[in-house]
């Protein structure tokens, strides 16, 4: 799924620009809808939060944790379970950062690596990474992170 496409979703829910703006927001940096001074409740059209759960859910199945691995390195290797059932690697760097897959597989194939081993299979759509984002988020803090094949 590309980001527009989620927009266009939240629009068709009778989102405004504000409030897609909280949606979008909350997911990516894993943040509660209701803030100090505006609840969502107060916030956000009965359409849209009536449909949030589901959506939320559905996010929450862009990016799966299938299983962590500490390296001698301190960066932690995320393996993560795509919407399709196929993985990716995300890697928790030390110092809160963080790097995101962007595709599944790899031209390269270099010899010593898994990655590479099937070719390249295809690329990320941007919720699809920026879910690796929010999945990383739940396991710590993710103050900068970038992306790799
Ligand atoms: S992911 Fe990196 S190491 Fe692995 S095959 Fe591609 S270029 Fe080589």
């Amino acid at each position: 799924m590309r980001i527009e496409h989620l927009r266009q979703r939240l629009r068709a829910l009778g989102a405004k620009p504000g409030h897609e703006l909280r949606v979008l927001r909350a997911w990516a940096q894993v943040r509660p809808l209701d803030q100090r001074h505006s609840r969502a409740e107060d916030f956000l059209p009965l359409t849209l939060r009536t449909a949030l759960p589901d959506l939320m859910a559905e996010l929450a199945g862009l990016a799966r944790l299938r299983s962590e691995h500490l390296g001698a390195d301190a960066a932690v290797r995320l393996l993560v379970e795509l919407a399709d059932g196929q993985t990716v690697e995300s890697v928790l760097l030390p110092r809160n950062g963080l790097c995101v897959s962007t595709q599944v597989g790899c031209a390269v194939g270099c010899v010593f690596c898994m990655t590479g081993r099937d070719g390249l299979l295809r690329q990320l759509a941007s919720a699809g990474i920026v879910a690796q984002v929010v999945l990383a988020r739940r396991l710590r803090p993710v103050k900068r992170w970038c992306s790799w094949a």
